[in-house]
């Protein structure tokens, strides 16, 4: 079981907080899935002889890339590539995006799952994140896709906004909750470097929340979903059962993928491989017949993060049990003193050979999983 993942750089326009690679042009966007088709051609034999089961179509904004081309690449995939029968394919889309035309076709391409790229319910926060659409789209897009019989519907919302307050994220929580969505990701505001919204705060322009509202809003989150019977089953990530991202979780499962277009990562369980975060540099490379990627093979050190660090994310934890037939017995004990502590300050919760971080302190995991990581 394998899993493919597309990166469409393209944005309208670029959003304050954002540091995921994507151009603002339009120039090219016509030969993208071309290219695509071109990588896979180049790449094939990474990942292992396996069944694909996700495909997922992430960005910049995949919506922007037209029916045509996301057609392509999906049958590109299928003509190379043994796909499951029961595939989860994902598309991200951004609200202002979406028309009866464009979801008729996403669904008779075998998407079945829409990601939509909502951030928030109110108008104010949606303007000073710079994001194009309002919430009246937001909720539209969201009710016609139900409509045309997708399922699977999720949206990302954002809390720990600087401008907006708790009350405002308590109100998005419970309009999420009214709309026919299974799925629901949810980020706190990071200032990443080279973003404006970086440059703001450092000019003052913007002050973050306290660290008593984030814990607040985060509590919101976990009451409100959990009351509408939403399972925190990954730090960011909440869904009805049945509904959680099977392409994110396989990420967290360590399951080979084969990531496509610039800046995009791949993984095979030997080496861990990334694209180059410049469309004009993946497309010379294409063109010229070059595989694109820059390759790290993983130590068995590596490997030991990688696992602690994803098993240790999601509501299954890690297993003591594969971390000692996988990397020995001194990194099982090793585990084991660090887990000691967090045990007994009832952070992390034992049950036989697993230890998962309560899904009540994911606020946190960030530094308790630090603590795991061997240098
Ligand atoms: S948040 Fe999404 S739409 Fe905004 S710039 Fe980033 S990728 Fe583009």
């Amino acid at each position: 079981m394998s899993g493919i993942y597309i990166h469409v750089p393209y944005c309208k326009s670029k959003c304050d907080y954002c540091d995921y690679y994507s151009v603002v042009t339009s120039q090219g966007r016509e030969k993208f899935a071309n290219l695509v088709e071109k990588e896979l051609i180049l790449r094939q034999g990474y990942l292992p002889d396996s069944e694909i089961e996700t495909i997922y179509f992430g960005g910049g904004t995949p919506s922007m890339l037209g029916s045509v081309q996301i057609s392509d690449i999906i049958s590109g995939i299928a003509k190379r590539y043994s796909v499951s029968s029961n595939p989860e394919i994902t598309l991200e889309a951004n609200p202002d995006d979406i028309s009866e035309e464009f979801l008729k076709n996403l669904r008779s391409f075998g998407v079945t799952k829409l990601s939509l790229g909502v951030q928030s319910f109110s108008d104010i926060d949606l303007k000073k994140l710079g994001r194009r659409h309002n919430a009246k789209q937001a909720i539209k897009a969201v009710s016609l896709a139900h409509t045309l019989g997708f399922d699977n519907i999720s949206v990302d919302l954002m809390y720990g906004l600087p401008y907006s307050s708790t009350r405002i994220w308590e109100e998005n929580l419970i309009q999420a909750f009214a709309l026919p969505v299974k799925h629901l990701s949810a980020y706190h505001l990071v200032y990443e470097e080279g973003t404006p919204l970086i440059l703001k705060l450092a000019k003052g322009l913007v002050v973050p929340v306290s660290e008593d509202q984030s814990v607040e809003q985060f509590q919101l989150l976990q009451e409100i979903s959990s009351m509408n019977g939403f399972i925190h089953y990954e730090v960011s990530n909440l869904g009805r059962d049945g509904f959680f991202s099977r392409h994110n979780t396989s990420y967290w499962k360590q399951v080979p993928y084969l990531g496509l277009g610039p800046s995009a990562h791949s993984y095979n369980g030997i080496s861990r491989d990334s694209n180059p975060k410049s469309i004009i540099e993946w497309q010379k490379s294409i063109k010229n017949g070059a595989i694109p990627t820059e390759q790290e093979v993983l130590t068995p050190q590596d490997k030991l993060n990688d696992y602690l660090v994803t098993s240790l994310r999601t509501m299954w934890g890690a297993n003591v049990d594969t971390i000692a037939q996988n990397f020995g017995d001194g990194n099982a004990k090793q585990f084991l003193h660090t887990a000691e502590k967090y045990v007994r300050l009832g952070i992390i919760e034992q049950r036989d050979s697993v230890f998962r971080i309560l899904p009540k302190h994911f606020i946190t995991s960030d530094g308790i999983i630090s603590d795991f990581i061997a240098v």
